[in-house]
């Protein structure tokens, strides 16, 4: 048999093919993300590998491109081995101490943003802001606003607040960053918008086991028997941080925008909000305090 030469896409297509077959990808993605990390550890653009596809044979022997594809074959997620994540336009820096930013929390900044008027002083919270994604990017669109954003996690404070530095402008948006549990350190702070995307996946969740959900911080994912530990905590305590008028406004698992509306109702919000994802499932919701809120001590 005479040997041909290898043509210099092989060894990626190899690495796409082995991608494909470890973690169920399609074909599409599997090569995409083999190409990602190739021009991640050669520091080229996309563009720069078609126009000279004989620098796709560094993919035998780059050694940040082999163990970079090690991570992946292991089912690390794409965003932590590349550490960040793009949201709401911006690239943000994750680690694993932090959720990486889903597609369909965008839902969630728009939901916020409509109810932000860009002229007004208005005081927004993001609760339990993980990479600063909310936070950042309501900043970002409503530079007005001041933005209060809180986590439990040292970790997780130390990711948004380097997001915050690199992406808004020094004296214009600002995050101002806060360590609490939901409203622990925050009594006597009252604001027009809460927002939060908080653990709410029930803990005997299978999905739990599965893609990128195994490496993401437990304390960021799991609430409870039922998923709603964090987001009944969240509605019922939101009452004596919201201005009059303000909103509460949270995203949610596919199967509870009921029990969620329900704890609204109970808790006195009224002009209750329920917004679904693309995918159509109910994702966000929340509703509005008339009321002046009771005093926090
Ligand atoms: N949407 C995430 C999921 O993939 C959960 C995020 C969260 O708990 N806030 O299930």
């Amino acid at each position: 048999m005479t040997d041909l030469p290898e043509a210099p896409g092989a060894a990626l297509m190899h690495d796409a093919i082995r991608l494909r077959e470890s973690l169920g990808l399609s074909n599409r993605d599997a090569r995409s993300e083999a190409e990602t990390l190739l021009m991640r550890a050669l520091g080229i653009a996309r563009a720069r590998l078609i126009a000279h596809p004989e620098l796709a044979a560094e993919a035998a022997t780059h050694s940040t491109y082999r163990e970079s594809l090690r991570r992946r074959l292991a089912g690390e997620p794409m965003a932590y081995i590349l550490a960040e994540r793009e949201f709401y336009g911006s690239s943000l820096m994750v680690s694993p101490a932090v959720l990486i930013p889903r597609p369909e929390t965008e839902l969630l900044v728009d939901a916020s943003l409509e109810r932000l008027d860009d002229k007004a002083h208005l005081r927004v919270l993001d609760l339990g802001t993980g990479s600063g994604a909310i936070a950042i990017a309501i900043s970002l669109q409503r530079p007005h606003v001041t933005v209060v954003a809180a986590d439990v996690s040292e970790n997780a404070l130390a990711v948004a607040g380097k997001n915050a530095r690199r992406l808004l402008a020094a004296g214009a948006e600002r995050v101002d960053l806060v360590r609490s549990d939901w409203f622990d350190s925050l009594a006597g702070t009252r604001y027009d918008l809460i927002v939060s995307n908080p653990p709410y996946v029930a803990e005997a969740d299978p999905h739990l086991d599965v893609g990128d959900l195994r490496f993401e911080p437990r304390q960021a994912l799991v609430a409870g028997k039922t998923g709603l530990d964090h987001l009944e905590r969240i509605i019922r305590g939101a009452p004596a941080y919201l201005n009059e008028g303000g909103w509460l406004l949270f995203e949610h698992g596919y199967d509870q925008a009921e029990p969620c509306r329900q704890l609204l109702q109970d808790a006195g919000f009224v002009e209750l909000v329920m917004e679904r994802d693309l995918a159509g499932i109910p994702r966000v919701s929340g509703g509005r305090w008339l009321t002046p809120g009771p005093v926090t001590g």
